[in-house]
C-alpha cells in the first residue's frame, strides 16, 4: 500500500498546519466537544488545572489537536511525549517536575507506558506528588515531593488496552467516532482553503466519502489529488478530478485502500469468508496485530463488512457485495 495513505501514528508537519486551533475551529465530535467547553470553563471559573483527560478512537480523528486545544483555551503550557518514549521512571520523573502549574502534559500511545513508569503515574495524578526512593540498603529511604498541579491528557486508540488504575484516574474519558461525510466536507473544504486550493463542492464530497471518516485520511488525499490537479493544470478540483485522482491512488467507492481489500479478500479467498483469527490474518498480511486492530479493523466494522465473533472475524453480506463475489454455500444461512 501506499504508505502515505495509511493513518500514521506520528502527524507530519502538514498535519500541524491544518490542525484547527480552538473549540470553535474543531468539526464534528458534537458532544465531545461541549463537555470539554462546559470542563474548562468550570476549571478556569475555578482558577484550577483541569481534571486529566483521556481521549481514545482509531488513529487520525483529533486526539493529539483536542489536548493542544484544552492547553490553549486553558491558557497553559503544551508538553508532548508518548508511551514508548519514556523507558525510564527517571524520564517521566524529569517530565513532571519541569512542568509549570497548570500545564498540559500530553501522553500519546498512553496504553504502550512500561508498566514501572505507570506505578509513578498514579500519585501524580492521584496526589500531584512524586515518590523517589533516595540511597540503597538499609538507609534507604521514600522523598514525596510535590508537583505543580496539572492536566494529563492521555491519547490511546483502544481504552482496553489500559490498565484499570491508570483508565480510573482520568475523571474525564472522551470517546472519538467516526466523521459524517458532511462533517469531512467541512475539513476537506476548511484544508483546501489553507492550502489555497480551489475546490468545488461536489469535489470535496467526493474525497469527504472516501477518507475513512477520519480527518488525516482527508488530509491527505485532498493533498494528492492536488498533486494531480497541478501537474494536469486544473484551476479547481471537481468531482471527476478527484475521483479520476483517488482511482488512480487504488482508493475506491468505499474509501477502502489497497491494503483493506487484501484484509477482506484474504477471509473471504483462503478462509472462505471466516471467522478467523486475527493472528493468523496478521500472519498472511505480514502486518503487525496491532495495525490490524488498531487502524484497518475499526473502519471495515463500521461499515459493517466485517464482524468480530469470538471466534474470529468473518465477512458480512455486505463485503461480499463489495468484493464483487459470491459467499460460498455453505456461508449461506
Ligand atoms: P490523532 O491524534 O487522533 O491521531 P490528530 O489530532 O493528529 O489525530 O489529527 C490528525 C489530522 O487531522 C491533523 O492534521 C488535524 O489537523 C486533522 N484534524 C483532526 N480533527 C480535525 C477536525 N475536527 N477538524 C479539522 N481537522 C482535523
Amino acid at each position: 500500500t501506499n504508505p502515505d495513505l495509511t493513518p500514521a501514528r506520528q502527524p507530519d508537519d502538514l498535519d500541524a498546519a491544518l490542525r484547527p486551533k480552538s473549540l470553535s475551529e474543531f468539526i464534528g465530535q458534537e458532544a465531545a466537544r461541549d463537555n470539554l467547553r462546559v470542563f474548562i470553563e468550570a476549571a478556569r471559573s475555578r482558577g484550577e488545572a483541569m481534571d486529566h483527560v483521556l481521549f481514545f478512537g482509531p488513529p487520525g480523528l483529533g486526539k493529539t489537536t483536542l489536548a493542544q486545544i484544552v492547553a490553549k483555551e486553558m491558557g497553559v503550557g503544551f508538553r508532548s511525549t508518548s508511551g514508548p518514549v519514556i523507558a525510564k521512571s527517571g524520564d517521566l520523573a524529569a517530565l513532571l517536575t519541569n512542568l509549570e502549574e497548570g500545564d498540559v502534559l500530553f501522553i500519546d500511545e498512553i496504553h504502550r507506558l512500561n508498566p514501572v513508569v505507570e506505578e509513578i503515574l498514579y500519585p501524580a495524578m492521584e496526589d500531584r506528588a512524586l515518590d523517589i526512593m533516595i540511597g540503597e540498603g538499609p538507609s534507604a529511604r521514600s522523598v514525596r515531593i510535590d508537583l505543580p498541579a496539572f492536566t494529563l491528557v492521555g491519547a490511546t486508540t483502544r481504552q482496553g488496552l489500559l490498565t484499570t488504575p491508570l483508565r480510573d484516574r482520568f475523571g474525564i474519558p472522551v470517546r472519538l467516532n467516526f466523521y459524517t461525510h458532511d462533517e469531512l466536507e467541512l475539513v476537506v473544504r476548511r484544508a483546501a482553503r489553507l492550502l489555497g486550493l480551489e475546490i468545488a463542492p461536489d469535489g470535496a464530497q467526493e474525497i469527504a466519502r472516501r477518507a475513512r471518516g477520519t480527518p488525516r485520511v482527508a488530509g491527505r488525499l485532498l493533498r494528492r489529488v492536488r498533486d494531480f490537479a497541478n501537474v494536469a493544470g486544473d484551476a479547481i478540483v471537481t468531482a471527476k478530478s478527484a475521483d479520476a485522482a483517488l482511482t488512480r491512488l487504488e482508493i475506491d467507492a468505499l474509501g477502502l485502500d489497497a491494503m483493506d481489500r487484501r484484509y477482506l479478500m484474504m477471509i473471504a479467498d483462503i478462509y472462505k469468508g471466516g471467522p478467523v483469527g486475527v493472528e493468523t490474518l496478521a500472519a498472511g498480511l505480514s502486518e503487525p496485530r496491532d495495525t490490524i486492530e488498531e487502524v484497518i479493523e475499526p473502519y471495515l466494522i463500521q461499515l459493517g463488512l466485517v464482524a468480530r465473533t469470538a471466534r474470529g472475524r468473518a465477512l458480512n453480506d455486505r463485503a461480499w457485495k463489495h468484493l464483487g463475489l459470491n459467499p460460498p454455500a455453505s456461508a449461506q444461512p
